[in-house]
């Protein structure tokens, strides 16, 4: 069987240098807050090229964060609308949810899966004060046309980048997480800079935004016992800091491994059954995923199985189609639930085998 991901064999490269920090770590005695995690947070400014990082809980709490030090800046306010694709994952609506903002569900391109310009400038209202971008699936939104709508309507761009580290805009000429007024990333163990627990961080150029979720993230911590805001605790491990710092430098190598297969699946994969995912082929994705589109994706998916081939499906369904989201339930959104009905990915990751890309090829070609 050709697994989905096997995160054991993609981690396998760093085993000694992991087995390596853990000891210097168990030897050192100091386990949060750290040189690691401030290690990290310079490390990762630097990769996304903004000016200030702070580690995080993970990726929800870094969107929740995010919000939650506007709201105390006043550049949001209880009940202001956010404008969100209809068709993400869950976290990035919820995180809107929990500050007690109201989220704006809006359609996605059918051809990129992100969030359709066109409709977010549909559906500004005067509470609109804000901009949710979610990079699905690793490709980065169009951001030079929701720039140009952010500073018409002076509203607020918060990256969703759990998906997307590392891509790179070519137009705007910058790196995920320095594309908004904030970014939040997800350090979960599948995505393309996975910890080995929950992990995360926040990327800004706003010194003040930083300095606001560091105290927030740590009960409100002003200096040792004295809190001067209402905080919690959403800190960083040390630990999955110290991984995260073994696994940093190889990043942009990984999206170079996922783009090379992806070109293969993009150039090889010949079947009028099969709908390939748009891609301008250049840096602005990172192929955290590969999602393809098809009619009976039952039968497709029993065919990869009985072919040895593991797959899965990002996302069943949409959110305002789930039980916890009942008041978006009346909603409509023909371009989101047809997504969610056709859309099944295939094997791509840093461990897969050419041969095994080769087969999988193969297979889907014989469909
Ligand atoms: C993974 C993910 C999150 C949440 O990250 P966690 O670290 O699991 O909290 C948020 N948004 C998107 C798009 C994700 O893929």
């Amino acid at each position: 069987m050709i697994k989905f991901l096997d995160l054991k064999s993609t981690n396998n490269r760093y085993e000694a240098d992991l087995k390596n920090t853990f000891q210097y770590f168990l030897n050192k005695g100091h386990y949060v807050l750290g040189e690691e995690v401030s290690k990290f947070e310079t490390a990762f400014a630097e990769y996304c090229g903004t000016k200030h990082c702070v580690g995080v809980s993970n990726g929800l709490d870094g969107l929740v964060l995010i919000l939650k030090a506007c709201m105390l800046s006043g550049k949001l306010s209880e009940g202001d609308e956010v404008i969100v694709a209809a068709n993400t994952y869950i976290a990035s609506i919820l995180a809107i949810l929990n500050a007690g903002l109201k989220p704006v569900l809006v359609e996605p391109e059918a051809a990129t899966f992100n969030i359709n310009p066109l409709e977010i400038s549909k559906s500004i209202s005067n509470k609109t004060k804000a901009i949710m971008v979610v990079h699905l699936y690793g490709q980065l939104c169009n951001m030079d046309a929701i720039s140009k709508i952010s500073k018409a309507h002076n509203l607020l761009i918060i990256e969703d980048a759990a998906q997307a580290h590392g891509a790179y805009d070519t137009v705007l000429k910058k790196k995920c997480g320095n594309l908004g007024y904030a970014a939040a990333f997800s350090f979960y163990p599948t995505k393309n800079l996975g910890a080995f627990g929950d992990a995360g961080a926040v990327t800004t150029n706003d010194k003040e935004l930083a300095s606001k979720i560091a105290k927030l993230r740590n009960y409100g911590k002003e200096s040792k016992y004295v809190n001067a805001i209402l905080g919690v605790n959403n800190r960083l491990d040390e630990i999955q800091a110290a991984f995260l710092n073994v696994k940093l430098p190889y990043l942009d190598e990984e999206n170079t491994i996922r783009r090379a297969i992806a070109k293969r699946y993009l150039s090889e994969i010949k079947n009028d059954k099969i709908t390939l995912p748009y891609w301008n082929n250049t840096e602005n994705h990172v192929f955290h995923v590969i999602v393809l589109k098809v009619e009976h994706r039952k039968k497709f998916e029993t065919y990869l199985k009985e072919n040895g081939i593991e797959t899965l499906i990002f996302y069943p369904i949409p959110p305002h189609k789930q039980a916890a989201l009942k008041a978006f339930e009346h909603l409509s959104f023909p371009i989101t639930e047809a997504i969610h009905n056709k859309v099944i990915s295939i094997p791509l990751n840093t461990a897969i085998q050419d041969k095994d890309v080769t087969y999988i090829i193969n297979v889907l070609n014989a469909y």
